[in-house]
């Protein structure tokens, strides 16, 4: 058996649904993790003793419960800033998940900022959440949207890239880690070379800030999305960084109570950093077990996390290779994250999914929300297999001997 930093059998305990079995009695293998994770019982231990004990609307109320509330959900920002290293707490803004928050910096900043004839420079490996937005201010604004092409190998070709950016090129907008091929951007030069045409950057972190550590103080970028649900955390939270001046300098997203100073008939005030832009009740309670899901994490350590999902990938292309008939997706495992997609030649990626399914485990089928990806892959649709710190080298095993078994019978049939 192969090693790794991280023993999840220390863990899986703490996720009871990982005791669950499939409708025919099958142990759950569970490797959708990029859809989204499983919650450790201090997670839903948290929500459960917020509702129980501490629940009521918070920076409303002017009694004690909505204190306490407020506390816990203010303290929920501060674990957030802790996480990725931002500077000011109110940089830090709550939002539904990483969908809505970079619609909300296509929107407001947008708004604000593009002009026609102005271009909007993506990858060719973009989730739909980070095109679509793009798409609908391009639009609205004139602005055109181009795209970074990849390789073969499934990695960003860098070799255009002076040529796509120039003083037309308003935004930079790239995953940090693709959510289909696992390939881990070099995020560091894409901003280095946006920033010297003077670009906005946003980051895509919905793969990377649950899996890798990433400090905002460092990277260079403008705006940093992900979500709550996908580290471990309840879903309805989510998370947009940005630099403090740029968000003073755009307009709210969304209007309503919370994000004013004062209204009027004629008019409304916006409020300071960050309640413009957390419109109505916020995700108080999915805030707060966020909160707790970036405790958890933090003790186990983000790094060993990383090494972890790195050492099960390797395994898999390992043993994939091995096997045959199988074709992986984006880069050698060095270059990547715990994601793998592929191809069993012959049979669609639907039919594995559920042949698998059949054995109880649960993997993804299909474009995973990134159809242009699919295209320049020459195909519709892929299998997901997606690793996070409870998976085991068995889980991997069984995936593994689960396609084979696919192989066999539908080269029987
Ligand atoms: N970006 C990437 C890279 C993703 O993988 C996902 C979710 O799969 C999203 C954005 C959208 O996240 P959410 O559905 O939580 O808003």
């Amino acid at each position: 058996m192969p090693v790794s930093v991280l023993d999840p059998e220390r863990y899986r305990g703490d996720f009871a649904i990982l005791s669950v079995s499939s409708p025919r009695g099958k142990p759950l293998v569970y490797l959708d993790n990029a859809a989204t994770t499983q919650r450790p019982r201090a997670v839903i231990q948290a929500i459960v003793d917020t509702y129980e004990h501490h629940y009521a609307n918070v920076h409303r109320g002017i009694h004690w419960l909505s204190d306490r509330t407020t506390d816990l959900y203010e303290q929920a920002r501060d674990a957030v800033q802790r996480l990725i290293g931002a500077e000011r707490r109110e940089e830090v803004i709550f939002t539904r998940g990483t969908t809505e928050s970079i619609n909300l910096v296509a929107r407001s900043w947008g708004e604000a900022f593009l002009r026609p004839g102005d271009e909007i420079l993506l990858t060719e490996m973009e989730h739909h959440a980070n095109i679509v937005p793009w798409h609908q201010a391009a639009a609205r604004t004139g602005a055109k949207v181009r795209f970074i092409p990849i390789t073969d190998e499934g990695v960003l070709d860098l070799s255009s890239l002076d040529q796509l950016l120039s003083a037309r090129t308003k935004m930079v907008a790239v995953t940090a880690v693709s959510n289909v091929l696992g390939t881990v951007n070099p995020l560091e030069s894409i901003i280095t070379k946006a920033k010297s045409v003077g670009a906005t950057v946003l980051v895509d972190a919905a793969q990377s800030v649950p899996h890798l550590p990433l400090d905002v103080s460092r990277l260079g970028a403008d705006f940093v999305a992900f979500s709550g649900h996908k580290m471990l955390g309840p879903t309805g939270v989510g998370v947009l960084w940005g630099r403090a001046e740029l968000l003073d300098s755009m307009p709210p997203f969304l209007g309503g109570g919370s994000m004013i100073r004062r209204v009027t008939l004629e008019g409304f005030e916006p409020a300071e950093l960050p309640s413009k832009f957390e419109a109505g009740t916020p995700p108080i309670v999915p805030a707060i077990g966020l909160d707790a899901a970036i405790e958890y994490l933090d003790a186990i350590g983000l790094p060993a996390i990383h090494q972890h999902e790195l050492a099960l990938t390797r395994h898999a292309h390992e043993r994939f290779a091995e096997l045959g008939g199988v074709r992986l997706l984006g880069p050698a495992p060095e270059q990547k994250s715990g994601v793998v997609s592929f191809v069993v030649e012959g049979v669609h990626p639907h039919d594995v999914a559920q042949l698998l399914d059949g054995e109880g485990i649960a993997i993804r089928a299909g474009h995973h929300c990134a159809m242009p990806l699919h295209k320049r892959l020459g195909i519709v649709a892929s299998s997901r297999a997606s690793f996070y710190l409870y998976n085991t080298f068995a889980d991997v095993d069984h995936l593994v001997d689960a396609v084979a078994q696919t192989q066999r019978r539908l080269r029987r049939k």
